[in-house]
């Protein structure tokens, strides 16, 4: 296992590194002295050639902490207006923190309707990759002032998620306030045992993640493994690992066995289908027949009329929509090519007979190959670089 670890981790060069509150916070608000130990190691690995982007947490609970807040706020436009405080104070102590180090850090605040639509999803990826360039280190939180419940990431390893699709990351470490994923709930049980390598994400693995939210931050052991299973889809390991410990990013990148590590599928998820999969909302359901979801799931086909049996909810061209069996599994996400009602129209269809009840025949499938992702998880053991083929 220790080989496995340092086999897939000696390959990595671009790191997403996401810090939570919990471990960037102490009593006394922001914690300096561990800020300052993360910066010195991602300094010293961005000198051997390594490339970093942050997610960073924190201006909740600075903000609080600035106006001597000692309770959880309750009102989203409390938490908003914390965050409004907290978000340039936590740029200037990274900003300091990376200065010793002649570095230049730069700030990129996100919702997610930023990175619903393909252009700017697409314009944030150019950004990126221009300060990843430039030797800038992009340090990346919600955009909490403005974000409302329905646009929220939700929290920050969701955002983290996303984000290692559009940088195109080797790796996503997630600094937590734990050691990493144990095998019960360490708040909760005696002698819980730290899990080290998770190569399926099972039900079983989703249950002992703790749904007991983090007192500081959003998010708690829940929302990391949904991340990771998020991140694996698209071929990249992730690892959930101890925040407070020093020297934690050397540790990790040298293979040494700390927290928990996800390996990443065989088959995996190109950009596009990611961004179709894990950022787009569904706008509605196709329901479809037996053949389709064979052709689709087994075949690696095009979503045709002839296999649709209903749909539901009403959506428009170009569409993210749910492929769905009639027992009501989800099966495939897709941009559809027709509007919900001449889906209907089609329904059951062979393509020859499109144009007649339409008048025209701009596509023959309702959703094309090349815009859908389809669930079917496929675990990986050794080389992470096979992208799922369309
Ligand atoms: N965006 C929030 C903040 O900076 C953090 C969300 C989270 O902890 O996941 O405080």
């Amino acid at each position: 296992m220790a080989e496995e670890r340092k086999k897939i981790l000696i390959k990595v060069r671009r790191i997403l590194v996401k810090i939570g509150s919990g471990v960037l916070t102490g009593k006394e608000g922001l914690d300096l002295d561990i800020i300052e130990n993360l910066v010195d190691e991602i300094a010293d690995f961005s000198q051997k050639g390594y490339q970093f982007v942050i997610v960073s947490s924190g201006a909740i609970a600075s903000g609080m902490h600035r106006m001597g807040f000692k309770n959880r706020l309750q009102s989203m436009p409390e938490k908003q207006a914390a965050a409004a405080i907290g978000q340039g104070r936590l740029m200037r102590v990274y900003a300091n923190a990376f200065a010793k180090h002649e570095m230049v850090v730069s700030q990129i605040l996100l919702t997610t309707s930023d990175l619903t639509d393909r252009q700017r999803f697409l314009n944030t990826r150019n950004t990126l990759s221009v300060l990843l360039d430039w030797g800038v280190i992009p340090i990346i939180n919600e955009n909490d002032t403005v974000a409302v419940d329905e646009i929220k990431f939700g929290d920050n390893d969701n955002l983290a998620a996303m984000m290692a699709n559009i940088m195109e990351a080797n790796l996503l470490v997630n600094l937590t306030n734990t050691e990493g994923l144990y095998d019960r709930n360490p708040r909760k049980d005696n002698k819980p045992r730290l899990i080290p390598l998770v190569s399926e994400i099972t039900d079983e693995i989703e249950k002992v993640a703790s749904s007991e939210a983090d007192p500081v931050g959003m998010g708690g052991m829940k929302s990391k493994v949904i991340a990771a299973k998020k991140v694996t889809a698209f071929g990249i390991p992730y690892i959930i690992a101890p925040g407070k410990s020093k020297g934690i990013i050397h540790d990790v990148l040298s293979g040494k066995k700390v927290g928990t590590l996800f390996l990443p599928m065989e088959t995996h998820l190109t950009s596009k289908k990611y961004w179709i999969a894990f950022t787009l909302r569904s706008r509605g359901k196709i329901y479809i027949d037996d053949g389709a979801m064979r052709a689709i799931v087994h075949h690696g086909k095009s979503l045709l009329p002839s296999g649709v049996i209903k749909t539901e909810g009403n959506f428009n061209v170009g569409d993210p929509v749910s492929c769905v069996a009639m027992d009501g599994t989800t099966l495939a996400k897709g941009l559809v090519n027709y509007n919900s009602s001449d889906t209907n129209k089609i329904k059951g269809l062979q393509t020859s007979r499109i144009e007649q009840v339409l008048g025209s025949k701009p596509y023959d499938e309702i959703i094309h190959r090349d815009n859908m992702a389809v669930s079917n998880p496929v675990r990986k053991t050794a080389d992470p670089k096979s992208k799922e083929s369309t």
